[in-house]
């Protein structure tokens, strides 16, 4: 079923104002589906290539001359800029970019250089069993989006929805978060949060018997789904991974705690909050929520929904859970579960914030990580790995010297 509507209203998209659109949709929305909307860019597809192309261009040289003195002064300006402002013009910066920090710093930093890293394989087949699990969950509903306040639009839309499944189906996938860490925007994707109940004081055959007065509260559990080509889980999740989850847990308990501050958002992302969505953005908003619920339709007002929601849920539970799914069949591996730590999220953090606010240098892999430098793709330019090789040979003529002066 939920195939069947996708594909319908894919066809139905691109058709301005079109009544049987509305219709199909109030239908979805009174059989209570959840719908989730997935923007389609419709400004300026050309020029953006473009854009992306000459960023490309630009990344490559800066690869070929890194071990060159002569480098040229355009190069020169864009090293000179903190990591923020030259990768994410200073606006949004992705859980990711910070937790992508704890395998090499060193990669990620090249990475960002080279414009992105090389789409694998796997990395295809995990994003496929990614939006099988969605389309498992939730109706996708194509929007084209004219501005950037409509694809901002569409992210809070999926929020406030992704909060309300979570109470009609206990359950949410690929819920986006945003906030502050320190001055610096975050926004993410979280794969699932589940509403769990928690049982107090039962054990062993009382597990059997559930009924409401057992009920002392329920969780919410973040989780993050990764899929493997191997067909056991790991001895345990690795720190990028805990990282990731942990800063989603943060994001998500800080919009509950209601301290977020949205025009702060609207000048850092240089949003405009009163300027309306265009029609179909509109018309989607007007059906899926009560009249009294928003009246104009702006970011500002849909912000204001966001804030109510979150008025309705708790902090999410201190356990996080990464799932893994077989690659090939789409099949449950198991779960590993570990504690929220804050102070180690803390320090984290602030050590990340400085490599992106152009503090410090992007450090390497310790020695004892060398063995990440195997499967690295920058590993034959890469200063770190060059100059550990010149300190270990360096080493061993001085070892060499010393033994040969004793004999
Ligand atoms: S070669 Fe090693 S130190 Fe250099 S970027 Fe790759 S993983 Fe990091």
């Amino acid at each position: 079923m939920f195939t069947r509507c996708f594909n319908y209203l894919c066809k139905l998209v691109g058709s301005r104002d079109n009544n049987n659109n509305i219709t199909n949709l109030t239908n979805l929305i009174n059989n209570k589906e959840c719908i989730k909307l997935r923007a389609i860019d419709m400004t300026n597809k050309k020029k953006n290539s473009k854009k992306n192309l000459l960023k490309f261009k630009l990344a490559r040289k800066i690869m070929e001359l890194r071990t060159n003195s002569n480098v040229p002064s355009d190069i020169k300006n864009q090293e000179e800029k903190s990591p923020h402002e030259r990768f994410r013009d200073s606006k949004t910066l992705f859980v990711t970019d910070f937790s992508s920090f704890a395998w090499c710093e060193l990669q990620q930093h090249y990475s960002l250089i080279a414009g992105g890293r090389k789409e694998t394989l796997a990395m295809k087949n995990g994003s496929e069993i990614h939006k099988n699990l969605e389309s498992q969950e939730h109706v996708i509903v194509q929007i084209p989006t004219y501005t950037r306040e409509d694809s901002w639009g569409i992210k809070l839309y999926n929020l406030i929805f992704g909060i309300d499944s979570l109470f009609t189906n206990y359950k949410t996938r690929e819920l986006p978060i945003f906030g502050f860490v320190s001055d610096l925007f975050v926004f993410g994707i979280i794969d699932q949060v589940e509403m769990k109940p928690v049982f107090d004081d039962i054990s062993g055959d009382e597990l059997l018997i559930i009924s409401d007065t057992n009920i002392s509260r329920d969780e919410l559990i973040i989780s993050d789904t990764k899929t493997r080509t191997k067909p056991y889980i790991p001895k345990k999740a690795p720190p990028s991974v805990k990282f990731q989850l942990m800063l989603y847990k943060k994001l998500f308990d800080e919009l509950v705690q209601g301290t977020i501050d949205d025009e702060k958002i609207f000048q850092t992302l240089d949003l405009n909050p009163d300027l309306e969505f265009s029609n179909e953005l509109a018309n989607i908003i007007k059906i899926s929520c009560k009249e009294s619920e928003i009246k104009e339709l702006n970011l500002r007002n849909l912000m204001k929904v966001v804030i109510n929601r979150f008025r309705k849920v708790w902090k999410t539970s201190n356990v996080l859970e990464v799932n893994y799914k077989l690659q090939k069949d789409e099949s449950d591996l198991g779960s590993i579960y570990f504690d929220y730590n804050e102070n180690q999220l803390e320090n984290y953090l602030k050590k990340t914030i400085k490599y992106w606010k152009g503090d410090r240098k992007p450090e390497g892999v310790p020695i004892e990580d060398a063995w990440k430098c195997q499967n690295c793709d920058f590993a034959d330019n890469c200063e770190w790995r060059l100059n550990k090789i010149k300190e270990c040979e360096q080493k061993k003529r001085a070892f060499k010297e010393i033994t040969n002066g004793q004999h």
